[in-house]
């Protein structure tokens, strides 16, 4: 079998992505080689790939216990024999894998460093080892941001595992760091794979401006765009991971928060619920990702802004790992900026610090392509605007701005330099805040000049004056604002200034919602998918392990546009190797065919009874004039108040064990009302599904997305 055949028989897939047949006919040819390649770029094909294909078992020195496990579930459900030692392991579970592997049953064995360090005189003795692949390679680097001590013995690999490739894996590794990688593992050759760190699925957004109130609303906007779709939130601190987690439950989004403060034994939990989809999003510390490998996370915030693009971009790294679109937004504002700014005074490596944190303000305040900043950051240029992040989206309008920084520098000065940002803008729109008072600035001539102007808006522009260097912010005393040269050259009136219009959040609700979820189809298509969701996520409780393992989201929409009515064709839908085709194919193409045939199908009339695909249905109703049917009497008369939005958020507080009593002092109803709401959505789900057949009515909340 050549590499093409494996690949389309394991992972359903009809190509390569870029580079991946190469790095696999350098290794099957038996060379060493380091890959950098950005998460998600499909770096395990590279490596599983010639480890399906030479004889023996590959080793895959990893660091992370919960990425082993995922691994292989991943590689076991496409029907590729694989185990994991670790530390997880009783001592009777670690003799069996060995003992498969001895009779050479394994053909990739994922193991930590420790493990390797302890075991590889035995590993020698009684495993042929077909080749040994380094994951997150920079762990072995002091340069890397995550150096572990246990990966600098992996030095001799070459001495333990003679004539075998070794083959080294990292997603972040400045130049540094790569040949550091390179010394110590020994890569003969030398041979560099570097793959195009673009990721063209992830669409980039940078908010300016917003204060708290205004980020939580925006996030619940963006959770409620992605309806049951997976998302990870990102804070500075663990107190507002904790605030954004609650105010998003208060709401009735299913969110949890995460970071280093909690037991591992919690931060466990929440990790694993998350990738089962019992948690929809997770507030997080940067503590949350490393051991997270879940394919189908949706859309990425970052309620504050990173010290480094390196950071950031591992971040919204973590979405879309399945190639399906994912949204990121990146959320900025000055006071972020001046606790970033200072943090950088206080840290070790200043200047370094310093400048990674103003290539990240460039990123961050660029009117320019996004992407193509961030891919000249990684050494990669293009001259291609890549149409996908908001500059792209929504150029930036210039406009004459230099009266508008004349008044800001103005008011400025006249404090003699003794004024934040805050209290700038207080002067300007004229407000009498008691600091304000205070020191009189109600008096100076600028006060209240700016009051036509909103606040957002105010600090959207003093923003752009700070990164054009009008103005600086003097970090170490009081966070004071200081005009430069230029800055004077303008408020005197030799220069002009040019400003651009600040995005307005009106148009940029209403953009947005023209792109919602990635698995929304359209009309009938739509009872289908939920079928389909339906049936995978039942799976995936059946076999216990995240839905994503069990089919792509990619995977479902080739099911939904295919329409398979055999198992064979079946096959031939995006990510369906043969092991998941003889597992699940029966299953998935019952269901497809059921549907098609009930949009051929009308009900039958027969003795007095209507049936419907032998079900018993009342009246002459088809499978959509029920639903509607329903729909009436769910929101009409007595029901008026109730609308499906709502209704959703009813059921997801149940869900989460609140109590009617709570639940009723949140949504502002009597406990009355919701119990008996409750009770009304069940006893008519119920009554839908004894009505058609169970399968092709979706769980009650897909039920409701169908009416709203
Ligand atoms: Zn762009």
């Amino acid at each position: 079998m050549d590499p093409k055949t494996v690949l389309k028989k394991y992972y359903g897939y009809d190509s390569f992505r870029p580079l991946q047949e190469e790095i696999i006919t350098h290794i099957l040819s038996g060379g060493d080689c380091l890959v950098l390649m950005p998460t998600g770029g499909g770096k395990s094909v590279c490596f599983q790939i010639p480890a399906i294909m030479m004889e023996g078992t590959a080793l895959v020195i990893s660091p992370l216990i919960s990425l082993m496990k995922d691994q292989v579930d991943i590689l076991r459900g496409n029907g590729i024999e694989a185990a994991s030692l670790n530390s997880s392991l009783n001592a009777s579970e670690a003799r069996e894998i060995v003992e498969e592997c001895r009779r050479g049953h394994i053909k990739l064995l994922y193991i930590s460093p420790e493990r390797l360090n302890s075991t590889s005189a035995w590993i020698k003795e009684n495993i042929r080892v077909s080749m040994v692949v380094v994951d997150e390679a920079h762990c072995i680097s002091m340069w890397g941001h995550d150096f572990r001590p246990e990966y600098t013995q992996l030095g001799n690999l070459h001495d333990l595992f003679p004539g075998v490739p070794v083959a080294a894996f990292t997603a972040t590794a400045d130049k540094v760091t790569r040949e550091d990688i390179m010394t110590h593992l020994d890569i003969r050759g030398r041979k560099l794979f570097l793959a195009s760190f673009d990721r063209p699925n992830l669409s980039l957004s940078v908010v300016s401006g917003l204060n708290e109130k205004a980020r939580k609303d925006r996030i619940v906007s963006i959770a409620r765009r992605h309806p049951e779709e997976s998302g990870i939130i990102y804070c500075t601190t663990r107190k507002s991971t904790e605030e954004v987690a609650l105010d998003l439950r208060i709401r009735g989004i299913s969110c949890a928060h995460y970071h280093a403060g909690l037991s591992s034994e919690e931060r466990k939990n929440i990790q694993e619920d998350f990738k089962m989809g019992r948690i929809q999003i997770v507030c997080a510390t940067v503590a949350f990702g490393m051991g997270i490998d879940k394919a189908d996370v949706r859309f990425v915030i970052h309620y504050n802004m990173p010290l480094s693009i390196e950071s950031y971009y591992q971040e919204i790294g973590r979405g879309g790992r399945d190639g399906m679109p994912c949204e990121t937004v990146l959320f900025y504002n000055l006071q972020d900026l001046v606790t970033l700014k200072r943090f950088v005074e206080e840290s070790g490596q200043k200047e370094v610090a310093a400048d990674k944190l103003r290539r990240m303000q460039d990123f961050a305040e660029s009117t320019v392509c996004r992407r193509r900043i961030l891919l000249n950051y990684f050494g990669e240029t293009t001259s291609r605007n890549c149409g996908n992040c908001d500059v792209c989206r929504n150029p930036p309008h210039r406009f004459d701005g230099t009266e508008l920084v004349q008044k800001m520098l103005s008011a400025v000065m006249r404090t003699g330099q003794r004024v934040s940002s805050t209290g700038a803008i207080d002067i300007l729109l004229g407000e009498k805040t008691p600091n304000i008072v205070k020191w009189g600035f109600d008096q100076i001539k600028t006060f209240g000049v700016g009051s036509d102007i909103p606040r957002e808006d105010w600090q959207a522009y003093l923003m752009q004056m700070v990164h054009l260097g009008y103005v600086e912010i003097d970090v170490l005393n009081y966070r004071h604002l200081l005009v430069t040269p230029l800055g004077k050259e303008v408020l005197y009136g030799r220069q002009s200034a040019e400003l651009s219009v600040p995005k307005r959040k009106e148009s940029r609700s209403r953009k947005h919602k023209e792109q919602p979820s990635i698995l929304s189809v359209e009309g009938e298509d739509k009872i289908l998918l939920s079928a389909l969701k339906d049936l995978r996520n039942r799976i995936a409780q059946e076999e216990k392990v995240p839905a994503y393992i069990i089919l792509s989201d990619k995977s479902i929409l080739s099911i939904i546009e295919r329409k398979p009515s055999t198992e064979e064709e079946f096959g031939e839908c995006f990510g369906i190797g043969e092991a998941k085709r003889d597992r699940y194919g029966e299953r998935f193409v019952r269901l497809v065919n059921l549907y098609s045939d009930r949009l051929k199908l009308e009900p039958e009339y027969d003795d007095g009874e209507w049936t419907f695909l032998g079900e018993r249905v009342e009246g002459t109703y088809t499978f959509e004039k029920l639903l509607k049917t329903v729909k009436k009497k769910l929101y009409m008369g007595n029901d008026r108040s109730w609308t499906p939005q709502i209704d959703k958020e009813l059921l997801s507080l149940h869900d989460q064990g609140i109590s009617n009593v709570e639940i009723a002092a949140k949504m502002g109803r009597k406990t009355k009302q919701v119990r008996s709401r409750l009770q009304r959505l069940k006893r008519w789900h119920r009554e839908l599904r004894q009505s058609c057949s169970p399968d092709q009515i979706p769980d009650m909340k897909n039920l409701l997305d169908y009416f709203s």
